[in-house]
C-alpha cells in the first residue's frame, strides 16, 4: 500500500476539508525516533521537579488557549464543543496540574525495607528510570486527551516522546507537539509522525522503548504482535462493551439520564461508552420509557452550536458499523425503540441516537463493540443475571451498577470483571486523575492515568548496598558439612513453627558460617 503523502482533516459535520498536513513517511518516523533517542538522556537526568515546570506552563497555556482548542477539537472530531471543553481541555489541563503537583513524590526512591534476617545487613531501594523513547499510537475519538494524558506523564518522567496519531484527526495532536513547544519543552522531546497505519506499524519497526497504544482490539494484537519479535512492553488501552446494570431499587430518573448521555456522549464513540443494559425485569418497562423519551428529545447539529448535544460520527465507515449490527439484532428479533437511521438533511455524518430493545445475548449489538449511538437494553429476571451476563463479554473495560443502597452496589461492583467499575454513575472516572484506566480480558493491559499511568513510564531498578562490606557471605563458597548443618539451622531458626522451638547445637553451626575458611 502506498504511504499517504498529504493527510486531511475533515469536519464531520458537513463532510468538508478544513484542513491538511503533511504525512509522515517510514524512514521520517526512523528520524524521529532516532532525534528524540539523543535528546532524552539529558532530559532523563534533569531533576523531575524542573521537569514538572515545563507542566506549570503547559497549564496555563491550555487554560488561556481553552476555546480555541476545543473548537479546533470540535471541528474535527465533530463533538459538542462542551465535550471537547471538559473531557479534552479540561482532562489535560488537570492531568498536567495533577502530575505537576505529585510527580516528585511518586518518582523518588523508595526504601525496600528488608524481613529476612540473612540479608539485614543490606540496606535496598528502588529507583524510577525512565524507559528511553515512548512511542504513543492514538485514535481519533478523544484527539487530543488520549495523547496528552499519556505524553505528560512519559515526558515528566524523564522520557522522549514519538507519537503517531490518528489519520482522521492530525489537526488535534498537532496542536499538543505546538503547546508544549510553547510551554518549553526542550527540542526533540516531542516528535508527532503523522499519517495512517502503516506509519503506526513504522514506529514500532523503529524500536522505541515501551509503546502505548490506545485503539481497536484488531489494531491492538497487530502492535502487540510486532513489538514482541523486539520485547517491547506494550500499554494496551483497546475497546470496550460497558455494561450497565439497573437494579430494581435503582432512581429510574436519575439512572435513565445517566443510560442516555452515557450511551450518547461523544456519538457513543468512547470506549467507555455505555454499550449493555441489564435491567431488573420489573422496572424495564418504565426505565426503557425513560430512556427513548430522553433520547428523542437530544438536539443534533454541529458541535459549535452551542445547544447542539450530539454532533456526527467520524465518518461513514463507522456508521457502517452501527448498521451492520442494528441490522443483525433487528433480524434476530430486536425492536429499535427509536433512532436508528441516518440523518442527511443534516450534511456531513449525523446518526440518530438509537435504543434497540428486545435484544439478546447472542447478538453483534450485545457482543461486540458499537461505537456508535445505540443504547441496546435487555431485561434480566435478577442481578444474578445481571451479573452473569455482563461478565459473559470477552472485554472488560469498565461497568457501571445502579441502586439506591449503595453497599449493595459496590458489592455488585466487585464482582464485575472490569477494569474500573462505577456505582450511580458512567464513564466519568476518565476525568479523574487519580483514578487508573485500563482493562481486562481483550480491553487491553497495563494502565493510564493516575499514579500506576506514571509508573508505566519508568522502569524500576533495584539498588542494593551492603553496610558490612567487608564480611564474606554465609552462602559463598567453601562448602561442608558443617556449614551445612549450620543453613538448615538457620533455616530452622527463622522458619520452623512453632516460634521458638530449640535447635540443638544451633550457636556452634552458626559459627561455621562465618569461620575463616572460606572461599
Ligand atoms: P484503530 O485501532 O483503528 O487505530 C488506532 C491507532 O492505530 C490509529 O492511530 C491508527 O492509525 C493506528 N494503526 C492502524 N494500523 C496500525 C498498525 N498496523 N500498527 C500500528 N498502528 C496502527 O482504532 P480507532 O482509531 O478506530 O479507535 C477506536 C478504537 O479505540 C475503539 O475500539 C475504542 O474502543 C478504542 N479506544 C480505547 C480507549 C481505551 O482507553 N481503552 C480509548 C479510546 C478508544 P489510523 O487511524 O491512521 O489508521
Amino acid at each position: 500500500m502506498p504511504v499517504a503523502t498529504k493527510l486531511a482533516s475533515i469536519d464531520p459535520a458537513t463532510g468538508e476539508v478544513i484542513a491538511e498536513f503533511e504525512a509522515a513517511k517510514p524512514a521520517g518516523v526512523r528520524a524521529a525516533v532516532e532525534r528524540a533517542r539523543r535528546a532524552q538522556p539529558k532530559w532523563g537526568a534533569t531533576p523531575v521537579k524542573q521537569r514538572c515546570r515545563v507542566l506549570g506552563q503547559l497549564a496555563e497555556i491550555l487554560f488561556r488557549r481553552r476555546h480555541e482548542i476545543a473548537e479546533i477539537i470540535t471541528r474535527e472530531a465533530g463533538k459538542p464543543k462542551m465535550e471537547a471543553l471538559m473531557a479534552e481541555v479540561m482532562v489535560a489541563l488537570d492531568t498536567a496540574e495533577y502530575y505537576r503537583r505529585r510527580a516528585a513524590r511518586f518518582l523518588r526512591d523508595e526504601r525496600v525495607p528488608h524481613h529476612n534476617l540473612a540479608v539485614k545487613s543490606k540496606r535496598g531501594y528502588l529507583r524510577h528510570e525512565p524507559w528511553g523513547v515512548v512511542g504513543i499510537i492514538s485514535p481519533w475519538n478523544f484527539p487530543f486527551s488520549i495523547p496528552m494524558t499519556q505524553v505528560i506523564p512519559a515526558l515528566v518522567a524523564g522520557n522522549a516522546v514519538v507519537v503517531k496519531p490518528s489519520e482522521f484527526t492530525p489537526w488535534s495532536a498537532m496542536l499538543v507537539a505546538e503547546l508544549f513547544a510553547e510551554a518549553g519543552l526542550p527540542e526533540s522531546l516531542l516528535e508527532i509522525v503523522p499519517g495512517d497505519g502503516i506509519i503506526g506499524a513504522a514506529l514500532v519497526e523503529a524500536g522505541p522503548d515501551k509503546i502505548v497504544f490506545t485503539g481497536s482490539v484488531r489494531t491492538g494484537r497487530q502492535v502487540l504482535e510486532a513489538a514482541s519479535k523486539r520485547m517491547i512492553p506494550c500499554v494496551l488501552e483497546l475497546g470496550g462493551k460497558d455494561a450497565m446494570l439497573v437494579l430494581a431499587d435503582a432512581d429510574l430518573e436519575i439512572a435513565s439520564s445517566a443510560a442516555v448521555w452515557g450511551g450518547f456522549t461523544n456519538c457513543g464513540q468512547a470506549c467507555l461508552s455505555v454499550e449493555r443494559l441489564y435491567v431488573e425485569k420489573q422496572v424495564a418497562d418504565r426505565f426503557i420509557a425513560l430512556c427513548v423519551a430522553k433520547a428523542k428529545r437530544l438536539r443534533l447539529g454541529s458541535g459549535l452550536d452551542p445547544d447542539a448535544e450530539m454532533g456526527p460520527m467520524i465518518r461513514p465507515r463507522q456508521i457502517e458499523i452501527v448498521e451492520e449490527q442494528l441490522r443483525d439484532a433487528v433480524k434476530r428479533g430486536a425492536k429499535i425503540a427509536c433512532g436508528g437511521k441516518r440523518r442527511p438533511d443534516l450534511g456531513g455524518y449525523f446518526f440518530e441516537p438509537t435504543v434497540v430493545v428486545d435484544v439478546d445475548h447472542g447478538m453483534k449489538v450485545m457482543q461486540e463493540e458499537t461505537f456508535g449511538p445505540v443504547l441496546a437494553i435487555q431485561a434480566v429476571e435478577d442481578v444474578e443475571e445481571a451479573v452473569e451476563r455482563a461478565n459473559d463479554s470477552s472485554f472488560g473495560l469498565a461497568a457501571s451498577v445502579w441502586t439506591r443502597n449503595s453497599r449493595r452496589g459496590e458489592e455488585v461492583a466487585r464482582r464485575l470483571v472490569a477494569g474500573a467499575v462505577m456505582v450511580n454513575d458512567v464513564a466519568s472516572y476518565y476525568g479523574i486523575c487519580e483514578a487508573p484506566h485500563g482493562g481486562r480480558r481483550n480491553s487491553g493491559m497495563g494502565r493510564t492515568h493516575s499514579r500506576l499511568g506514571l509508573l508505566e513510564m519508568v522502569q524500576v531498578k533495584y539498588i542494593d548496598v551492603e553496610r558490612l562490606p567487608g564480611v564474606h557471605k554465609a552462602w559463598w563458597y567453601g562448602y561442608s558439612r558443617a556449614l551445612l548443618d549450620a543453613a538448615d539451622a538457620f533455616l530452622q531458626m527463622v522458619f520452623a513453627r512453632p516460634w521458638g522451638m530449640r535447635v540443638r547445637g544451633i550457636r556452634g553451626s552458626l559459627r561455621a558460617m562465618f569461620r575463616g575458611d572460606r572461599i
